[in-house]
């Protein structure tokens, strides 16, 4: 028996947060909170398995969310978070952990010291982190009425990670199912009824629990206030009109008497929309990434290059903030397929439409456009970037 085991309970349904998702499929700053969880243990360097438990119905929802993390295959939970935890001790069997760690999918801030305390402390057979309160705190009885000021100074709040020698916790677990409990929100009441002391460890007053609408809105400001590398890059496309009948434009199909001419859909709106996230991140160009010369880019729905890039933003722990298209041609009219556009901009780069700016101009007639020959469009994206990344 050896090494450090994380159970990571993410059952829950928590749809008091609103979104309309299990609120650990919640996204901060663009990224699912069970996949900041998931990181902080399968990053820890004392952590050698994390153990998923996750909700039948939620298993799309958490691959897309896992994607790429080392971690063990998900074991469905039960019907209340006790039952959860041991489904998540006994897919540990043959592993056999010498420490467990059982953490809750909603606290995504769980610090690299803390994950240390809590395993130094779990040593000891049973550990909670515990914060000090600091408020006065009063018993009260039905009618409202104060009983008793309890003393404050005995008094903590208590998070997780909690930390048990394996073996231990999951006899424990194995009494109280026995026993016909399944009441036990925490895994220290549980370890207390089955007669193990419970040892308390400094607790961390950042890895807060996720669990109204308030607790996100802060914690999404939090996340967009960390990402303070703010960056604008610019793009610029054109393509001819040739025979046809349809343009595309912001991944819009928009009936016209010509076509463009182009090696891929022509789309100018997401070209230069994809040269202007690319401009922000320094990455090249849209023709670094898709050169013109490859085949497979014939024809190719131009949706794809701008998820591309968009890509390459939340790979660098990034955001988009703001995509804004200048389409200039004298035809077609734009106007009444303006909000369409958007809304398939916001769609393919994963925000908001308040966050796609477009305007639409001609060119009095002037020059190639004017002589509609074919037509331009330029593009702003303000992206933001974690400071201090590479
Ligand atoms: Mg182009």
């Amino acid at each position: 028996m050896a090494g450090v085991a994380a159970v990571v309970v993410a059952g829950g349904r928590g749809l008091r947060a609103g979104g309309g998702l299990p609120k650990q499929y919640r996204t901060i700053g663009g990224v699912p909170a069970i996949r900041k969880t998931l990181q902080a243990f399968a990053a820890h360097p004392e952590v050698t398995l994390v153990q998923p438990v996750i909700h039948p119905d939620d298993l799309r929802l958490f691959c897309d969310a896992a994607k790429d993390l080392a971690l063990c295959e998900p074991v469905p939970g039960g019907a209340t978070r006790q039952a959860s935890v041991f489904c998540g001790l006994k897919a540990l069997a043959a592993a056999a952990p010498e420490i467990v760690l059982v953490h809750d999918a909603a606290r995504p801030f769980a610090s690299p010291a803390l994950i240390s305390r809590a395993i130094d402390a779990g040593r000891a057979g049973a550990a909670i982190p515990g914060i000090a309160v600091s408020d006065t705190v009063k018993l009260v009885n039905d009618a409202g009425q104060v009983v008793e000021t309890l003393d404050r100074a005995r008094l903590r709040t208590v998070q997780t990670p909690q930390a048990f020698v394996y073996t231990a916790l999951l006899d424990a677990h194995g009494k109280a199912y026995a026993a016909g409990r399944d009441d036990f929100t925490d895994d220290a009441a549980l370890a207390e009824w089955a007669g193990m002391p419970v040892g308390v460890f400094a607790g961390d007053p950042a890895n807060i629990k996720l669990t109204t609408a308030e607790d996100f809105a802060r914690a999404e400001r939090d996340a967009v206030a960390s990402l303070a590398d703010v960056r604008t890059g610019n793009g610029y496309d054109v393509h001819a009109f040739t025979a046809g009948d349809h343009v595309w434009l912001g991944g819009v199909r928009i009936p016209h008497n010509y076509g463009v001419l182009g090696h891929s859909d022509a789309d100018v709106a997401l070209h230069a929309l994809v040269d202007a996230v690319l401009g922000a991140l320094a990455e090249g160009d849209i023709g670094t990434h898709f050169p013109p010369s490859d085949p497979q880019w014939r024809g190719a729905s131009s949706d794809r290059f701008l998820a591309f890039a968009v890509d390459r933003v939340r790979q660098r722990g990034g955001i988009i903030a703001h995509l804004d298209v200048t389409i200039v041609c004298e035809a077609p009219r734009i106007g009444p397929h303006r909000d369409a556009i958007r809304t398939r901009i916001a769609e393919i780069a994963g925000i908001t439409p308040d966050r796609v700016g477009l305007k639409a101009t001609t060119s009095e007639k002037l020059g190639f456009i004017g002589r509609r020959e074919g037509l331009v469009a330029t593009a702003t994206a303000t992206v933001r970037l974690p400071w201090g990344a590479p």
